[in-house]
């Protein structure tokens, strides 16, 4: 068993009080590691370290920070299985969750060695004769990262890997459930060349310490990843005191099926939509609705399908779902499903535990009355509906509080336009899952899904400050002549 410290100025340092919790793996709730508790001195302490590493290399050649991100896509492919047992062991991801994320987190990576040389103004015209007016884009001093449980890798990567391409110290406090993860990613950018206290991570009870760090005077920016009800919290605390942030929060995600979709791939793209990664991904199709011409037929086929879905084995390439994280996300899953059918919802596949797993579990009949109804469920529990037309079908994607995915399944092309305009939702996707992430692109949610975008081009608004320059002669008069 590991016993963590915090990563402060480039290497371990041990918890200011001496007291640490256990991480454990789902499987069977057995310690994982030993994680320091941090405190609001650790806190602090890291912040500080961060913005007198950034003051001392804020003024470095973007060509070195390019050499940072191109080592650390090195040593992340090279790694691989290092960080993907992480994955399995201390979060529950199936080989084949943990394959895609360490496969993006190479990806990122890539798209992101770009970006410090990407980092430009502009030259403007100016209203005054004689005056040279341009843009720059500086780095804003000290962001802050707030990563997830379930992709923890994925989203230190993106946090990370954005902060210190353009020029800025990070701070990351890493999921209470997945803090190795934090340690593989300090070691890696220390490998990588970045210098001390350029990257720097403090554990411990995001409810407890989370405040001090996204409050603290010195971060500039914030960048969170997680439920609603804390990205809410955030940025209030973010408003108050004038900072930026993204937050990627929750979601309802919305699957769309005409009647006249290819149903084999519809089956398969609701499948893997909710079940992948036991339904704990943020974009995950909890409400799927159907045609009703169709309806029964696709109820049978994906009911057939999700009774094959294989859970268990969490090595085993074709193993789909794995245990739920915690006792009180367990407790969440349960009572969403126990709800739903006592109120009268029929559970066409599923609703059943072995262990900490829960099997796959398809939903019908579901009412406004019942939790799972509106909740986000985080746990592979997906619920049926019919309609009767695309207007009705966007009335019922849109009537959420989330706005984070949405996906149709048709052919015909007016339709699919259709409803890529007018779903409230920040990506939409034709004919294909509801699960997708790319390094490049805007990613993220509205409503109560998020605020701002994260990607190697989005992420440049809060992770530089524009500033504005204007130059003229020293020695002509008024207009520069
Ligand atoms: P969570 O909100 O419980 O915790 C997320 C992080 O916030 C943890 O590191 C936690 O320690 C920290 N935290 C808690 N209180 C805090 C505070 N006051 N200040 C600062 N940090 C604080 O979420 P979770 O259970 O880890 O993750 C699941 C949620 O994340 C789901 O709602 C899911 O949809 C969402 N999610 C969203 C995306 C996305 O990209 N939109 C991706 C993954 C997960």
């Amino acid at each position: 068993m590991t016993q963590l410290e915090h990563w402060i100025g480039g290497g371990a340092v041990a918890a200011s009080n001496g007291a640490y919790f256990d991480d454990l793996n789902p499987v069977d709730d057995s310690v994982y590691s030993r994680v320091p508790a941090g405190t609001a001195d650790d806190v602090n302490r890291a912040v500080e370290t961060a913005y007198q590493a950034y003051l001392k290399h804020r003024d470095l050649p973007a060509a070195v920070r390019e050499g940072w991100i191109a080592k650390a896509a090195e040593i992340m492919e090279r790694d691989t299985a290092k960080f993907a047992d992480v994955l399995v062991d201390e979060i529950g991801s199936p080989i084949a969750k943990a394959g895609f994320e360490t496969r993006f987190a190479v990806s990122f990576l890539r798209a992101a060695i770009g970006v410090p040389r990407r980092i430009r103004g502009e030259t403007i015209p100016s209203d005054t004769l004689g005056r040279f007016s341009m843009s720059l884009r500086q780095p804003v001093g000290v962001v802050a990262g707030i990563t997830p449980f379930n992709v923890p890798l994925i989203k230190g990567i993106k946090q990370s890997a954005m902060a210190l391409a353009t020029g800025n110290a990070f701070v990351l406090l890493p999921s209470e459930s997945a803090p190795m993860i934090a340690d593989l990613l300090a070691k890696l950018w220390k490998e990588a060349g970045v210098p001390d206290g350029l990257f720097n991570v403090v554990y411990g009870n995001g409810a407890e310490i989370g405040d001090v760090l996204t409050g603290h005077p010195k971060v500039a920016s914030i960048t969170f990843t997680g439920s609603s009800r804390v990205g809410k919290h955030i940025a209030e605390i973010a408003a108050r005191n004038l900072k930026k942030y993204t937050l990627e929060l929750g979601g309802k995600s919305p699957l769309v099926i005409c009647a006249d979709a290819d149903l084999d791939k519809a089956v398969n793209a609701a499948l893997f939509s909710i079940f992948m990664y036991q339904g704990q991904v943020c974009m995950g199709a909890s409400r799927i609705y159907v045609e009703r011409s169709i309806f029964d037929k696709f109820a049978e086929a994906f009911a057939a399908a999700t009774s094959r879905a294989k859970s268990g084995e969490l090595r085993e390439p074709t193993t789909m779902l794995g245990p739920i994280i915690s006792e009180r996300q367990r407790d969440r899953v349960r009572r969403h499903i126990d709800d739903a059918r006592a109120k009268g919802a029929e559970v066409l596949a599923g609703g059943e535990w072995d262990g900490n797993c829960c099997s796959a579990t398809v939903l019908r009949g579901v009412t406004s009355e019942m939790t799972v109804f509106e909740e986000e469920t985080f746990g592979p529990v997906t619920s049926l509906y019919p309609f009767d037309s695309l207007e009705e079908a966007l009335e019922l994607a849109n009537n959420t509080e989330y706005g984070l995915s949405a996906s149709i399944f048709t052919r015909d092309l007016d339709k699919a336009l259709a409803f890529a305009q007018r779903a409230e939702a920040g990506m939409v996707h034709i004919n294909a899952p509801t699960l997708h992430d790319e390094p490049h692109v805007p990613f993220g949610g509205t409503k109560a899904s998020g605020f701002g975008r994260e990607g190697t081009e989005a992420d440049l608004e809060i992770m530089t400050e524009w500033k504005w320059v204007t130059m003229q002669s020293a020695t002509a008069g008024a207009g520069g002549h």
